[in-house]
């Protein structure tokens, strides 16, 4: 489904990749059936060592920024394939290219390598070793599937009409405080450049049935925010309330007053979250506080909301605490950009998620109020990003992302691999014949 407010994000989308892309007719499979079939036998030849790879990196989970032997792993195999290998991008990334042997455009397949401190209650044999360290939101299996795409398609180089990239991106979920890291840094230390990328892919594995893909056009993940805000009011004895100025009080306010920017202030089909995750005041029972912290995040879709709810807030929590006679702060920081499927890249090469899985098997998915930082490459070239079912047919549901039960069903690596080697292939395919060289002469 696409979002209503996403026409004023595509207006100002630089179409520059589209450009440099020149993409032909939609629905022109390009993919004949004999290379299709090559690529069904060496997906099938790869799936055991996959899987292997795969239960490997999810018995070793590093956090962001540490991914240390994940890199190392991703390096090795990539460089005994014979690609062109960079590492330490972005701290822990693995940058590696791999030369089609026709000429053409370069497309980038990224992957994400970090996991999440939380401690996993699976019963697996390949269970996490690394106590409070888990592979909960699936990014052992992304970097499986584009480690795995990598291995097939350089079986199948002289059919490549261009380069494929393959991006290995640390940190997704965010660095540690006072570190950069993830999309941001990647393409800050040139990731999209030599050679530049038209076109970027990524997927995210989904708790629905494996053999599934949903995919939308427009703002598909909200942007994500974060905020603190201090209330500074005055201590006295919990019994004299009128000698101090409660920030608890005062907090109570603010935070109720805060729900009613996303339920009164905007657009209610324009979807917006405000959550305080974190709240921190006072010192004893019969002490009236003196100050309270609190933390939380912002999710919006449209550039409207993204705009629009800092203001909002910082009017809020600015005039209740001064007609309580207190001060506060609001110190608002912007990160992740929504998530955006170009929509005409995605409409040219969504037949080709139909043409591998079936129609009934891609599905259109609402816009989720999560956020990846896939954003920012998405900002700068059209991107596609999709999401992979990755629950056991016949489960009645599946434990959701980020939960310490989270258990995707390895039966969805060889689709993954499947789809990411038609997706890269099909683009370059359906570009246009590149411009004929100016001569030298
Ligand atoms: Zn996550
Ligand atoms: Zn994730």
């Amino acid at each position: 489904m696409r979002n209503r407010t996403s026409l004023a994000v595509r207006l100002s989308y630089p179409a520059i990749g589209l450009a440099l892309f020149g993409l032909a007719p939609l629905g022109l499979l390009a993919v004949d059936a004999k290379t299709s079939q090559r690529l069904d036998q060496e997906i099938e030849k790869v799936r055991p060592e996959i899987v292997k790879i795969r239960r490997f990196i999810h018995m070793n989970p590093e956090l962001g920024n540490r991914e240390y032997e994940t890199a190392k792993l991703v390096a090795s195999k990539l460089t005994s394939l014979g690609f062109e290998v960079k590492t330490g991008v972005a701290r822990t990334g693995v940058v590696a290219l791999l030369r089609g042997g026709r000429p053409g455009p370069t497309v980038a397949i990224r992957a994400d390598m970090d996991a999440l401190p939380i401690q996993e209650t699976t019963s697996v044999p390949f269970k996490s070793l690394n106590p409070g360290v888990m592979h909960a939101c699936g990014h052992d299996v992304h970097t499986s599937i584009a480690l795995g795409a990598a291995m097939v398609l350089v079986n199948v180089k002289d059919k490549i009409k261009g380069n494929i990239k393959f991006i290995f991106q640390p940190s997704e979920e965010g660095a540690p405080a006072d570190e950069e890291g993830g999309a941001e840094l990647m393409i800050k230390e040139g990731v999209l450049e030599n050679p530049t990328v038209g076109a970027i892919f990524g997927l995210h594995v989904w708790p629905e049935n494996v053999g599934q893909a949903f995919f939308s056009t427009g703002n598909i993940m909200a942007g994500a925010d974060s905020f603190e805000i201090q209330i500074k009011g005055r201590s006295a004895h919990g019994a004299r309330p009128h000698d101090g100025l409660d920030a608890i009080v005062m907090a109570a306010e603010v935070i109720l007053a805060l729900q009613t920017v996303v339920s009164r202030a905007v657009d209610p089909i324009d979807p917006a979250v405000l959550t305080i995750g974190k709240i921190q005041g006072g010192t004893r029972s019969n002490i009236i506080a003196e100050k309270v912290v609190m933390e939380g995040t912002v999710r919006a879709l449209s550039d409207t909301n993204r705009r629009k709810i800092p203001q909002l807030m910082e009017s809020v929590v600015k005039n209740i605490t001064q007609a309580f006679g207190a001060t506060s702060s609001l110190n608002y920081k912007q990160s992740n950009p929504p998530v955006f499927n170009h929509p005409e890249f995605g409409e040219t090469m969504q037949p080709t998620l139909v043409e591998v899985l079936g129609k009934d098997k891609v599905l259109p998915l609402p816009p989720q109020m999560v956020a990846e930082d896939f954003s920012y490459y998405a900002q700068k070239i059209p991107g596609f990003y999709f999401f992979l079912g990755v629950k056991a047919p016949g489960q009645a549901s599946a434990a959701p992302l980020h939960n310490p039960n989270f258990l995707p069903d390895e039966r969805s690596l060889p689709v993954g691999i499947k789809l990411m080697c038609h997706l890269a292939l099909d683009a370059l395919e359906k570009q246009n014949p590149p411009e004929p060289e100016p001569s030298d002469l």
